[in-house]
């Protein structure tokens, strides 16, 4: 059996252990095994890679097998430092510089591909060396080296405004989505002249790799900081469609699949993330989204009537006689901290015979599954822990429903004023419950800026304070 078709097999079983892997990564009791899936598969990958690598290697075994053995070693030491020191908080902005590794690798594999071979089919060879495998090879490099030029300049502007290197505000051209559009029409007329320029291609290729590293920068530059988190799910889509075209120009398949998967997943969670904000997807892919972000709605009154006060005593006796309680997290919750005394009060709770669950918003906080990390972090059993759709039933027959730092995510208007900026944004129905009482620390508006008419129901307690300190005092006085 020759080294070629034993590597293809891994390949296979890679695959496969990545498609396993994403399933696990679904829910929460089986991330872990989704992730040690996804460890295995890549693990398995790069042994297989290598052993092509040396097969076919042209100079001696040992100076390639020292070459591969280097840069291994870097990527696995830079990579192995960044994981360890790296905040939870500064998780998007690392992922973010991931992605533009991934399309400064795709550019630079196109590069390399035209240049060692700038009118023949892949390296895979299946396409041979007539015309139409050749033309194949050449659109293959040009999308590949467009998307990763794309996603590189993206990736880096998101990671700017992430970590405030870059002010955060929209940039916004005049005519800023003529200027894409004119960006991506040049770019068609590069590839026809590529396509037809014989071996002097290099000049439209590398005027293409120009317009599309503009095209990326502007693109996330018109966009809010606030709405870098899908804006990165997005990155993370073009990183795996760069990733895609990569495997195409070098013939890996299992490339090609794994670009594949992360292109679609990451498309489907940009999706959701957008339904669950009800934001349009369309105007996320056009930039521009999140223009305005943190604006309150032109007219909506900024009070609605009273509100009542409540303090930390008084909630520990209504949590004394409840016997069900809902705990609805939300962005205050991570500000705070206050995942471990809630966790601690939870636990108390329950070993006292309360029914006890948590009630996650798909979009609570800043992140997709900011809540869920927070709280596996702080050892809530994943039983407890339920989703909008899982738990939004349940809130009538509810005593007692605590909402800790989420505004957006449990505001009535949603429903009620269809005038509203979030109107048909799915929201948590607490307010259908016995008791609300609302954790923050002013009567400040949320991420949307909207006021939230929940604070001036009949059955709302408002416990003004930092999250953490208040919970802290009720676990005290249970
Ligand atoms: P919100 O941003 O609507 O509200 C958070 C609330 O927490 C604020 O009203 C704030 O009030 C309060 N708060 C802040 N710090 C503290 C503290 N230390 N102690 C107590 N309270 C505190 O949060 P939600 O989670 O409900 O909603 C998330 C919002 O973010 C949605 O609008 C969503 O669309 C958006 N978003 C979510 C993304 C995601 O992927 N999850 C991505 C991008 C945007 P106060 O200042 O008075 O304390």
């Amino acid at each position: 059996m020759s080294v070629e078709s034993v590597v293809q097999a891994v390949y296979l079983v890679a695959a496969v252990l990545f498609v396993l892997s994403l399933a696990g990564l679904s829910k929460q009791e089986t991330a872990r095994r989704g992730v040690l899936l996804g460890m295995t598969g890549m693990g398995l990958a790069l042994v297989a890679t290598v052993a092509l690598a040396l097969d076919r290697s042209e100079r001696p075994v040992g100076v390639t097998a020292g070459l591969i053995l280097l840069v291994l070693l870097v990527g696995a030491a830079v990579g192995t430092w960044r994981a360890r020191t790296v905040e939870m908080t500064q998780m998007p902005e690392l992922i973010a510089l991931l992605h533009s590794f991934v399309g400064a690798a795709a550019v630079l594999v196109g590069f390399g591909s035209y240049l060692t071979d700038p009118g023949s089919a892949g390296s895979d060879g299946t396409a041979g060396a007539d015309g139409a495998g050749a033309t194949v090879h050449l659109v293959e490099v040009f999308l590949g080296v467009l998307i990763g030029a794309v996603t590189f300049t993206g990736s880096v502007v998101a990671f700017g405004k992430l970590s405030a290197r870059l002010r955060s505000s929209p940039l916004l051209l005049p005519g800023r989505n003529w200027l894409n559009l004119a960006a991506l029409l040049a770019c068609g007329g590069l590839l026809w002249w590529f396509l037809t320029a014989g071996e002097s291609g290099l000049v439209p290729l590398l005027l293409m790799t120009v317009v599309a590293l503009a095209l990326g920068w502007h693109l996330v530059a018109a966009i809010g900081g606030g709405d870098m988190p899908v804006v990165v799910s997005m990155l993370n889509s073009y990183s795996g469609w760069a990733a895609a075209a990569a495997g195409f120009m070098l013939g890996n398949d299992l490339l090609i699949i794994t670009g594949a998967l992360v292109g679609s997943s990451g498309a489907i969670l940009s999706y959701l993330m957008c339904r669950a904000m009800n934001r349009s997807f369309v105007s996320v892919i056009l930039g521009g989204f999140g223009a305005e972000p943190g604006v309150v709605a032109q007219g909506a009154p900024a009070e609605q009537g009273t509100y009542r006060e409540t303090t930390a005593l008084e909630v520990a006796d209504r949590l004394t006689a409840a016997r069900s309680v809902i705990v609805v997290p939300g962005y205050g919750m991570a500000v705070a901290k206050a995942q471990y005394p809630v966790a601690d009060l939870v636990a108390r709770l329950t070993a006292r015979g309360t029914t006890v669950r948590f009630g996650i918003h798909p979009v609570a906080g800043r992140l997709p599954g900011h809540m869920n990390v927070l709280l596996a972090e702080a050892k809530v059993p994943y039983d407890q822990v339920l989703g909008m759709d899982e738990i939004n039933d349940d809130f009538a027959t509810t005593d007692v429903v605590l909402v800790i730092g989420a505004n957006d995510t449990v505001n009535p208007a949603a429903q009620d004023d269809p005038a509203s900026p979030i109107a048909g944004m799915p929201v948590l129905e607490v307010w259908q419950a016995r008791e609300v009482v609302v954790f923050k620390r002013s009567m400040a508006t949320g991420y949307a800026g909207v006021q939230n008419p929940l604070f001036f129901r009949e059955n709302t307690a408002m416990l003004f304070g930092d999250a953490k300190d208040q919970v802290e005092l009720i676990v005290q006085a249970l």
